[in-house]
């Protein structure tokens, strides 16, 4: 039997029976019922009720090529008949994922040049800290095992990305993160700068916060710094262009390594490839997924700098870590055609040249002057608008993010998809949204900002 013989409300039935969701709260989800999606297409999702939605988040940060791809169709049924699966351990491996490793290593900056495959972001990560753990063992400094990450950031949501992530909720549940991270403040001016601190003076302040970490640890102890090159899931925060170079400054002077997660901003968000282009850093490792695919395929996968993987070659020792789906060949022939898209249709210029700016100058000239909006910031195709009940004085609505999620609603109501966190409205459009879409987005915004005032 196909959905088609269930009615919205069995569906939204057996969905609360037998459907344990990501990040929900079941009890809520049982009394509202979940709004179900059931096709696609280009930059536009349609639910079970036949209502059109433009999908301002790109699904999840990833959907960045749209929905509807026959390439992208074409090229798992290929490769399901060529080869469904075949694993890349015990000394195997299959062409896709080593022509996408020399794909990646490519467009990753120079230094940067052998890939690490997992399913998810999260794994990805866990390879990540487990990989620079092993680094510094094989280095002779086992002891230098502390990573410093920031308050509020997401890398996931495995034990390790928890971990890993500073999500106080998340810890809590956890109960009991992996041992010898630490979390420091987040480059968020809005929030945080001091009065009369210009953004610059704000991001070298917010960096040195790092520095401080280091030194109170001893530089002998901490193995790695890292962080999203924008905080994503955190509320779309983006650091003075000051913060990078200084923390990769930081980083070099005390030996510590530079781990980006680039989960949402890999492949183009940013109007480059990867952020660490945009920002001018050349990390040590880069986790990516989401976009990689363009969520056609569950894919990550780990770029890892030349100083690791050098040591790794070199000193040798088998890595005791792996998964069944290391460079799945199906989801590697995916992201294969997928780059190919962004490339052909020069997505990420794109970004970099036309959406991009004509976002920023949208959400500004059209959305900063509404009375609910404290702020609106955006990098590439990535944007935020603070919601606030006094501009002048950026006081917030009491209620925990009721706010956002009143606005959040509305623009669901009028056809646009995008998300709440705290008090804070997120976009993440597909890139392959023109002038026109971003204008349609603005619209409905506006009705929604005016529907919630
Ligand atoms: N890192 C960042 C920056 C993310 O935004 C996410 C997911 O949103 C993850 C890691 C985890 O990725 P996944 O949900 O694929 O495990």
């Amino acid at each position: 039997m196909t959905y088609q013989n269930y009615s919205l409300k069995q569906l939204q039935q057996v969905d609360a029976a037998h459907h344990l969701h990501p990040f929900t709260d079941h009890k809520e989800l049982r009394e509202a019922g979940s709004r179900i999606i059931t096709r696609a297409e280009g930059p536009y999702i349609f639910d079970s009720e036949g209502n059109e939605i433009l999908d301002a988040m790109a699904g999840l940060w990833c959907v960045n090529v749209g929905y509807g791809r026959e390439e992208l169709a074409r090229a798992a049924y290929h490769q399901m008949k060529e080869l469904p699966y075949y694993n890349s351990f015990f000394k195997c491996s299959t062409p896709t994922p080593v022509l996408l490793a020399k794909r990646l290593a490519e467009l990753a900056p120079p230094s940067v040049n052998q890939v690490f495959f997992g399913s998810s972001g999260s794994e990805a990560n866990d390879t990540a800290l487990r990989l620079v753990r092993h680094f510094w063992a094989l280095e002779g400094k086992p002891q230098k095992n502390r990573i410093i990450s920031r308050k509020n950031a997401y890398h996931g949501s495995t034990v390790a990305g928890t971990s890993l992530g500073g999500m106080e909720p998340m810890h809590q549940q956890l109960g009991g993160a992996v041992p010898n991270i630490v979390h420091v403040m987040m480059p968020y001016a809005y929030e945080l700068a001091l009065p009369g601190e210009s953004d610059h003076e704000f991001g070298l302040r917010a960096a040195k916060a790092v520095e401080d970490a280091i030194l109170e640890a001893g530089p002998e102890n901490v193995a790695a710094f890292i962080g999203e090159p924008i905080m994503g899931a955190g509320g779309v925060k983006i650091p003075p262009m000051s913060y990078w170079p200084e923390i990769e400054r930081i980083c070099r002077k005390y030996d510590v390594l530079l781990m980006l997660d680039e989960v949402i901003t890999g492949y183009g968000r940013t109007g480059e490839w990867f952020a660490a282009q945009s920002f001018g850093i050349t990390p040590d490792t880069i986790t990516t997924a989401k976009a990689l695919t363009s969520g056609y395929q569950p894919l990550s996968a780990l770029l890892v700098g030349d100083r690791i993987a050098t040591t790794l070659t070199e000193k040798g020792g088998e890595f005791y870590h792996g998964y069944t789906y290391s460079g799945h060949p199906v989801a590697c022939a995916v992201a294969l055609a997928n780059l190919d898209i962004i490339e052909k249709e020069g997505l990420v210029e794109r970004v970099k040249n036309d959406t991009g700016p004509y976002f920023a100058q949208a959400l500004r000239e059209r959305i900063a002057d509404h009375p609910l909006v404290g702020e609106v910031r955006s990098f590439g195709l990535m944007g935020a608008i603070e919601i606030v009940r006094d501009k002048a004085t950026k006081e917030r609505f009491e209620g925990d993010g009721r706010a956002a999620v009143v606005v959040r609603d509305h623009a669901i109501a009028n056809g646009l998809m995008l998300r709440a966190t705290g008090d804070t409205m997120i976009l993440s459009p597909p890139l392959i949204w023109t002038r026109e879409t971003i204008d349609l987005a603005c619209e409905r915004i506006g009705k929604a900002l005016d529907l919630a005032h």
